[in-house]
């Protein structure tokens, strides 16, 4: 599943593609993929003739902006799921199977909304005084668009008995972090998965915020990751490139980079978690 850095990576390059854009029509192929939304009507007819005026991102969310024909201002939101990729082209060119909705702009060029598991979904809401749609305010912290949020957020871990990763994946605390950038910020801070919230130090949250900043911004200069599965990809289909820098999520069996011990792999909660044992206290 796309997390934070993926999405910002979307986030860059659709600000450089389709700002300022008008969209001719929106096309909708699968209901599912507009789920929120009881008609495809619903959905397409505000689109039709609006343009893009910002394109932001909170936790794994992008929330477009978008100029009405009728001078006011809503949001089009845009989850990803599992599998999904906004994808640009040009009019005429060949697309790609499970297109789900697509967006024909002014100037003969399109973004189509694939998802081949349709976990994903795109949906029209109002926006806030902030700018972002009205119904991310659920989302907690966003470690890169508030930074200095971050370590308070954390500190609230200390109230509870739950595992440190299971709190990173808790979206209304802190948003966009997932399994596998959750296994590679606890390895770089030394946590395990499972020490519960209450049972971390003052330096080990220091620790901790320290170690999000850097694992997500070196993703995001990377252009994010791509498993074996290669269902992460950017708007011009092409795959991100820190996945070889992953040093423990997916490599069970192999060598860990800091002790020379090996990486261990646990299933819990459903999810699989990395680690190494000496490494990770
Ligand atoms: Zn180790």
């Amino acid at each position: 599943m796309p997390e934070l850095p993926e999405i910002e990576t979307l986030r860059r390059d659709l600000s450089q593609l389709i700002l300022g854009k008008a969209i001719r029509r929106a096309s909708v192929r699968t209901p599912r993929s507009i789920r929120a939304h009881s008609t495809f009507e619903e959905f397409e007819e505000p689109l039709a003739g609006a343009t893009v005026l910002d394109v932001n991102r909170k936790g794994k969310f992008l929330s477009f902006t978008i100029g009405s024909r009728r001078d006011s201002t809503f949001a089009l939101v845009a989850h990803m799921g599992m599998t999904g990729q906004l994808r640009s082209f040009s009019l005429g060119e060949e697309i790609p199977k499970h297109a789900h909705v697509r967006f024909e702009f002014m100037d003969d060029t399109e973004l189509v909304f694939v998802d081949p598991r349709t976990f994903g979904q795109l949906y029209l809401d109002g926006i806030d005084e902030s700018g972002l749609a009205v119904s991310l305010r659920r989302l907690g912290v966003d470690p890169i668009n508030e930074p200095d949020r971050l370590l308070q957020a954390l500190k609230r871990f200390s109230g509870c008995g739950m595992g440190v990763k299971w709190l990173l994946l808790d979206q209304s605390k802190i948003c966009g972090i997932g399994n596998m950038y959750a296994d590679e910020i606890l390895f770089r801070a030394g946590i395990r998965f499972d020490r519960p919230g209450r049972s971390l130090k003052l330096d080990e949250f220091t620790g901790l915020a320290g170690a999000i900043g850097e694992i997500l911004n070196q993703a995001i200069v990377l252009r994010g990751s791509s498993l074996k599965d290669l269902q992460y990809r950017d708007v011009n289909g092409l795959i991100g490139g820190y996945q070889d820098r992953h040093q423990a999520y997916g490599r069970e069996g192999l060598e860990c980079l800091r002790c020379h011990g090996i990486i261990d792999r646990i299933f819990a909660k459903g999810r699989s978690c990395f680690l190494c044992r000496s490494c990770q206290r």
